[in-house]
Parts: structure tokens; C-alpha cells; sequence
């Protein structure tokens, strides 16, 4: 197979003048359109930082995307909100699964530890919000496209508010620039989907303070967004929350806090049992104007984080305490502590390692493929089951107790069979996976009793692509990997099984797109790019 492109697409922009006009028309474009981030310290200042934005990483034509996969991969995302809600309701399954990892892994271990007070003292909060998003790349089989999944966010998943700027660039350009580049692959017909990300997730966060309802203390209701300090991403964000503060009118206001200011600025409301999570506005004394002496107070509906997935939010212990305010109180977590471990890659990795021959004797027949029993236990109907089966990737366990583990120890340790694989921890936003011909190296430094808190997961090849990045005003032209991104928003009730979904959605998707000598492809990380699909 040569390319599923045909060659003529996208072109290179050899002539200088073309690129140049075409560079011009995208950084006016994104910085008119809020396509941007913030400067990086080497680029300005620290007390620039705050009056100057930059326009974001992004490709100057959509990338090739098989049309096939892209909607399979959308297709599928109901089922996936379904799974993983299914999932954060079954803290048995996510308690043997955080035991098994925890030995090697403080970090999930406190997290777990966050749930197991709460649930002692007994959630306020039934409803729980997820705004995930189901990462994927296209693995060519000879000249089979399949889209893979490469992993499953279900906490800050970043980059909705860019993408659908993204895709709006991609068609402004398509309607004025493109059609004046003499190369006739610039001139191609471009099939570009919609994309809702920024309307969908505002959806999704709607849904849940609709779902909260009116404040019992007689305060207004907010959505208070967890935040990293010092995001450069900080754009992204801001256009969920414009997105949803048009939604509601102006109903619902949005506050963003610091992480590391959570018990600064929020309390759990004094003498009620229900345990409602008051925001308090600094207002430099006397903020309501009511003579008191004290500020505007609300109460939030829904905490959104956008931090708090990795260990460097929790430098100490009021860290974790905070993290136990917004867990304990009674505002609509999105994630809750349950529903963030749902994300670890050992779940993923249970979901697809098979079921072995053995085991599934009874359900062996030719036409069933052997589902795990992770899977099954969730998904019940056949639609749904091949559906999601069809999108995993081969993932093995690390432990040395079942025979997968022995299996994947055997490939991670052998200096050949590794370099088709990736090994993973449980971590989330970018840098910490080993690949290939570094497996053995690192698992050498690891423990071998905590090799079980990592999973090898085989390397998905996508085909031969190449598009021009245009990043911190250079342009880099090559051989690319595209990941898309599909967003799924979904609110449900984590107390019952049955019927528990209020609101499930898929909300439009991502193409992120890095360089193919780069093993890592998060944009914030600085290796990837934005991008759009162009359909074919
Ligand atoms: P993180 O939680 O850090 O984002 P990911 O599982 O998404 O971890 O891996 C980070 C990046 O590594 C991905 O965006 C992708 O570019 C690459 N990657 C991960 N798994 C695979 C795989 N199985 N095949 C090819 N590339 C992969
Ligand atoms: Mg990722």
C-alpha cells in the first residue's frame, strides 16, 4: 500500500511567498479567534505573561483521516460513557484493581485512600460528571485501517475548547487560502466534519448544575474550575467556560481556583448535614456592599478539575486535605475519586487482555471473540461488546502471577521482541511512558515486585502521513502521526445500577498531530501540534 492519501495531499508550499501568506492567514486567524496559549518563559517575561498569548501549535492544513474510522470511533462513544460510568459505580472492581497497582504506586494508593474516607463517613453526592475523552490512532494491518484506542481520559481532558477553533481555521482556510495555492493538492475538495467539542462539554457541565439544582442555603449556584497555577493552556479553558456561561445566560458563574487554593476559598458550609461546597470571592473586605465585612459567597454546583491528576498537585498533605473537601462535599465532582482511578491504564488493560481459552471454554464458540470478564461484567449486550472489543489494542498485564504477565515479561525483557511495545505507568498528561528498545533498560531500575503497577501495551502503527506545523511562528514540515480524540460527556447517578444515565453524549473530537520521530504526542507537553480531520 503506498498511501490512503494518494500523494497529491497536503501539499508542502514549496514557494516562499505562498507559505509565508499562508502563515499570516493562520496566526491572524487564531490569535483573532482564540486559537492560542499562553507564552512560554522563554518566549516573554514573567510580567508580560499576563497581557500576551501566542497563537497555538497547529498544522497549516487538515490532516488525511480515514473517513471509516472517524466515525467508528465516534460511534462507539456512547458505549464508552456507558462502560465507564458502569465502571466508577463499581468501587469493588476499582478497589482489587488499585490493590493490585498501589504496591508500586503512593500515588494511586492516596487517591484510593481520598474514597475509602468518604465513603466511611457516606457520600452526600450521588451524581457523578465525566467529560472523557477516548484517544485513538489508525493501525495499518497491511491494507487494513483499523482505528486502536491508545488510552482513556477520564480527568482534564484538555484541548475541546481549541479543537473546534481548530477545525473552524482549517474550513476559514479551506474557503480563502487554499484555493489560491498554485500546488493542485491544495485545491483538493476537503470533506471537513463539524465539530461540537466546545458546545458538548459546555453541555455536559450544564447538565450536571441543571441536575444540581437551586442552592438550599439561599446562595447562588457557580461551577468552580480546578486549575493548575501558571497554565499556559489557560485559552482552552476559558472557552468551556464562555461556552457555558452563554449557555446558561450568565446564570451560572464560573470561578477558576488554583488547586493548590482550594481550602482558601472554598469551605464545607458550617452545620448542615448535606455538606454543600461554599465559594468565597475575595473581595478584599466588604464585597456584597451589605456592610458585614464579608464576601460574595456561592455555592458550587460542579467542580470541574482541570488539575489534580498527577502527584506534583500534591505537594503536601493539605493537598490530599483538599482534594477530601471537593471529594466529601456535596458539589458534583467531574471527576470524582472513582471515576478518575476508572481512567488508570490497568483498567484499560484489563478491559482488553482476552480471556484465555481455557477459561472462556464455555463461551468458546468460533464467532464470540473472548471478551474479558472486566468486559462482560459491564457491557452486556453483543452491538455494544464488538463494538468496543473492535478498538482495543493488544495490552498485557506486568504481574507474574497469570500467564499474560509471564507472557509481557518475557517481550518487555528481550532486547527485540520489545521494540514493538510501550510500557506504561499509571500516570496521566504526557512523559511517562518507556518505549521500545528503553523497556528493558528501565524495568531494570523498577523493582520487580512493582512491575505489576505497570502495563505493556503493543505499539499501534498508523500509515505514512505528512502535513507542515506551524509552532512558535517555525515551521516544521515532515512525515507526521495523527491521534484523534473523541470527547464523551455523560452525568449519572452512581447509586443505581439500573437506568442510572441522565445525560450521554459524544461531543465532538480532537486531532492532535506530532512529528514522527517524536514517541509523545501532548501538545501542552510541547510535542504535538493542533489539527483537524480532512475526511477521505
Ligand atoms: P498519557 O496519559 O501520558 O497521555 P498515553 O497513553 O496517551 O499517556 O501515551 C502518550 C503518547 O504516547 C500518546 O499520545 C501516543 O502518542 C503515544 N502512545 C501511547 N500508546 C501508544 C501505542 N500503543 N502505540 C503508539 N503510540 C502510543
Ligand atoms: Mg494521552
Amino acid at each position: 500500500m503506498t498511501s490512503f492519501t494518494e500523494g497529491s495531499y497536503p501539499p508542502a508550499v514549496k514557494a516562499e511567498l505562498e507559505r509565508q501568506r499562508l502563515v499570516q492567514a493562520v496566526k491572524d486567524w487564531s490569535l483573532a479567534h482564540g486559537l492560542v496559549v499562553r507564552p512560554p518563559a522563554t518566549v516573554a517575561p514573567d510580567d508580560l505573561d499576563e497581557i500576551l498569548s501566542m497563537n497555538a501549535p497547529v498544522t497549516l492544513f487538515p490532516s488525511p483521516f480515514p473517513r471509516r474510522c472517524f466515525e467508528e470511533a465516534k460511534a462507539v462513544q456512547t458505549t464508552y460513557n456507558e462502560l465507564y460510568a458502569r465502571i466508577s459505580q463499581d468501587d469493588g472492581f476499582l478497589g482489587k484493581i488499585v490493590q493490585e497497582v498501589a504496591g508500586g504506586d503512593e500515588f494511586i494508593a492516596q487517591l484510593w485512600d481520598v474514597h475509602l474516607r468518604v465513603k466511611q463517613e457516606g457520600y452526600v453526592q450521588n451524581l457523578a460528571l465525566g467529560l472523557f475523552r477516548s484517544d485513538y490512532m489508525v493501525h495499518q494491518d497491511g491494507d487494513d485501517l483499523q482505528i486502536k484506542q491508545v488510552e482513556f481520559n477520564t480527568i482534564a481532558s484538555s484541548f475541546g475548547g481549541l479543537s473546534a477553533q481548530t477545525s473552524l481555521l482549517h474550513k476559514h482556510l479551506s474557503q480563502t487560502s487554499y484555493p489560491l495555492l498554485r500546488d493542485a493538492g491544495a485545491r483538493a475538495a476537503l470533506d471537513l466534519p463539524p465539530n461540537e467539542s466546545t458546545r458538548g462539554l459546555a453541555a455536559g457541565l450544564k447538565a450536571a448544575a441543571d441536575a444540581y439544582g437551586p442552592s438550599e442555603l439561599g446562595h447562588r449556584t457557580c461551577v468552580v474550575f480546578l486549575v493548575q497555577g501558571g497554565e499556559r493552556n489557560v485559552f482552552d479553558q476559558r472557552h468551556l467556560e464562555y461556552e457555558l456561561v452563554r449557555q446558561t445566560a450568565g446564570a451560572v458563574p464560573v470561578f477558576r481556583v488554583p488547586f493548590a487554593e482550594i481550602l482558601a476559598r472554598t469551605s464545607i458550609a458550617a452545620g448542615s448535614a448535606k455538606r454543600q461546597l461554599l465559594y468565597h470571592l475575595p473581595s478584599g473586605g466588604d464585597g456584597d456592599g451589605d456592610g458585614d465585612g464579608e464576601g460574595l459567597v456561592f455555592e458550587a454546583a460542579v467542580v470541574y478539575l482541570r488539575a489534580g491528576y498527577g502527584p506534583s498537585d500534591y505537594p503536601d498533605a493539605a493537598a490530599w486535605e483538599a482534594r477530601f473537601q471537593i471529594e466529601r462535599s456535596a458539589a458534583i465532582a467531574c471527576p470524582s475519586v472513582l471515576t478518575q482511578l476508572a481512567g488508570m491504564k490497568k483498567v484499560q488493560q484489563v478491559l482488553a487482555t482476552p480471556e484465555t481459552s481455557s477459561s472462556s471454554s464455555a463461551n468458546n464458540n468460533s464467532n464470540t471473540p473472548p471478551y474479558s470478564t472486566a468486559l462482560r461484567r459491564f457491557i452486556h449486550d453483543d452491538a455494544s461488546l464488538a463494538g468496543l472489543w473492535r478498538t482495543f489494542a493488544n495490552i498485557f498485564p506486568m504481574d507474574a502471577s497469570t500467564a499474560a504477565g509471564r507472557e509481557a515479561r518475557r517481550l518487555a525483557t528481550d532486547a527485540t521482541a520489545c521494540q514493538g511495545y510501550v510500557l506504561k505507568p499509571q500516570r496521566e498528561g504526557g512523559g511517562n511512558n518507556t518505549y521500545r528498545g528503553a523497556i528493558p533498560g528501565y524495568l531494570a531500575t523498577v523493582p520487580e515486585e512493582h512491575w505489576g503497577s505497570y502495563i505493556l501495551m503493543e505499539l499501534i502503527t498508523p500509515p505514512p502521513l505528512s502535513n507542515t506545523i506551524l509552532r512558535g511562528g517555525k515551521l516544521e514540515q515532515g512525515g507526521v502521526i495523527c491521534e484523534l480524540g473523541v470527547y464523551g460527556t455523560c452525568l449519572w447517578d452512581q447509586s443505581s445500577m439500573a437506568g442510572a444515565i441522565l445525560h450521554s453524549e459524544e461531543s465532538g473530537y480532537l486531532l492532535r498531530t506530532k512529528g514522527d520521530q517524536s514517541e509523545e504526542g501532548g501538545v501542552a507537553a510541547g510535542f504535538g501540534c493542533m489539527d483537524s480531520c480532512s475526511l477521505v
